[in-house]
């Protein structure tokens, strides 16, 4: 007998058959003997819905168009996985399960104080952990918690992942099962290339940076939790017969394995590709070359929240002048150019030129750590097919490459032949 945390998405949860499928999914657990908590998501689309009926709303008086009470967007958003999480209990009820629903708060699933994009910082498992000793199912509202306010809190999109590990740490599991409209983490996201392969195990390392990326079939902040504290997690298809042979396999489950980077006996060079669309540069003309300019331009972009990714810095040949190119976020262009412009006198650059559209796609793999010419093969093979680089950045285990919006499906193909990821 095991404790197992099967956590269900948008798409597993999109109507109220999908609801009685996962209905079965949870059955099959139950039947087997183990002590089940489940966590859904709303309903796919929902979520955008309730965010495009608060962005709808008329605001405040000389406010910022971003700018809006985020405790009352909180208060919406959360309403989506508060509806699936009762329909789930009553389609367990009615296949004769003890099962009843948790939102956050009656948990409660303590987060800090960032509405809109709150972080957990405790979860009461007690409770749970009684009722599921008892036999009764846990339904809990994923993407929610409670703030130090008292108020609705909710993760950030995608964060009903997090919500499932983190309550499988809380508890105990044994596994945390992430279902989802895939059967597994493949080499690239597969709906833009279908000759992508599922992968039996990723490691922790690997799948943090695939979803910090931009491949979203994870929330990053769910696999740090899941590599701090150790937790088993598999993705795994919603979509497959619950009853099927090897469903309710309990060691190795159909799917993919995220963990420590030691079990995994054959580790590729390059493990896969993710892209991250909607990317803006904008670029500083003929700044100053002096201590403290860098400090001038991205202290007040932190200041304002705004998320700089990568940089690039050109000197002019006789040193006294420097350009600096940096990416953002495109929705964040405008707030970006306003608080630049607002520190033009202390920065000190020229002009300030911004493009839109940009795509970053990435090649990630442990393994090249110990191997030398990852980062060319790349580059020779996007010149091959007439792309053009616009920046670069590297780490240890991973290449960044800046491109334009519409090579993005080529790019991403064509890294991932390149590194022979489309043979098994
Ligand atoms: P859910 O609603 O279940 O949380 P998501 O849409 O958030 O599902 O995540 C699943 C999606 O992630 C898949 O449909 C797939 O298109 C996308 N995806 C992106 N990159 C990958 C990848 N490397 N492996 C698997 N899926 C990926
Ligand atoms: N429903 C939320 C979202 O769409 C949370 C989730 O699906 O994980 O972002
Ligand atoms: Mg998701």
């Amino acid at each position: 007998m095991a404790r197992i945390v099967m956590k269900f998405g948008g798409t597993s949860v999109a109507d109220l058959d999908r609801i009685k499928n996962v209905a079965r999914h949870v059955k099959r657990e139950v039947d087997a003997g183990h002590e089940v908590a489940v966590v859904v998501s709303a309903m796919s689309g929902k979520t955008n819905e309730l965010v495009g009926w608060v962005q709808n709303m008329p605001k405040v008086a000389g406010a910022n168009h971003s700018i809006y009470d985020a405790r009352e967007y909180d208060a919406i958003v959360a309403s989506g996985e508060q509806v699936t999480s009762g329909l789930l209990a009553i389609a367990l009820q009615a296949m004769g399960i003890n099962a009843r629903s948790w939102q956050g708060w009656q948990i409660p699933i303590r987060t800090d104080n960032a509405h809109g994009a709150a972080r957990i910082l405790e979860i009461e498992g007690t409770e749970i952990i009684r009722r599921m000793g008892e036999g009764q199912v846990a339904v809990v509202a994923g993407f929610q918690g409670l703030g130090p306010d008292n108020r609705l809190s909710t993760l950030g999109r995608g964060g009903s992942d997090t919500s499932a590990v983190a309550i499988a740490a809380a508890v105990k599991a044994d596994r945390c099962d992430i279902y989802t409209d895939v059967d597994g983490v493949y080499t690239t996201d597969p709906r833009i290339e279908p000759k992508a392969r599922r992968l039996k195990k990723i490691a922790f390392e690997e799948m943090l940076e695939m979803a910090s990326l931009g491949a979203k079939v994870l929330q990053v902040r769910s696999v740090e939790l899941a590599m701090v504290f150790k937790v088993r997690t598999f993705v795994r298809s919603s979509f497959e017969d619950p009853d099927a042979p090897g469903m309710g396999d309990l060691l190795n489950p159909p799917g993919t394995l995220i963990c420590d980077e030691e079990e995994i006996v054959e580790q590729e060079v390059v493990t896969g590709i993710a892209y991250a669309k909607d990317e803006a540069q904008i670029s500083l003309r003929r700044l100053a070359d002096r201590p403290g300019v860098s400090a001038a331009i991205f202290g007040p972009l932190a200041e304002s929240h705004i998320n700089v990714d990568m940089i690039v810095q050109n000197i002019s040949e006789d040193g006294s002048k420097t350009d600096m190119t940096f990416t953002v976020p495109s929705g964040d262009v405008e707030k970006a150019l306003r608080v630049l412009g607002e520190n033009k006198d202390k920065i000190g650059y020229d002009v300030v030129q911004n493009e839109s559209g940009l795509v970053k796609v990435s090649v990630i793999g442990i393994g090249m750590r110990s191997h030398a010419g990852v980062a060319a093969t790349a580059f020779q093979a996007l010149a091959e097919k007439g792309i053009n680089i616009k920046a670069i950045t590297t780490s240890e285990i991973k290449i960044s490459i800046l491109i334009d919006g519409p090579y993005a499906e080529l790019a991403v193909r064509t890294l991932h032949s390149c590194y022979g990821l489309d043979k098994s």
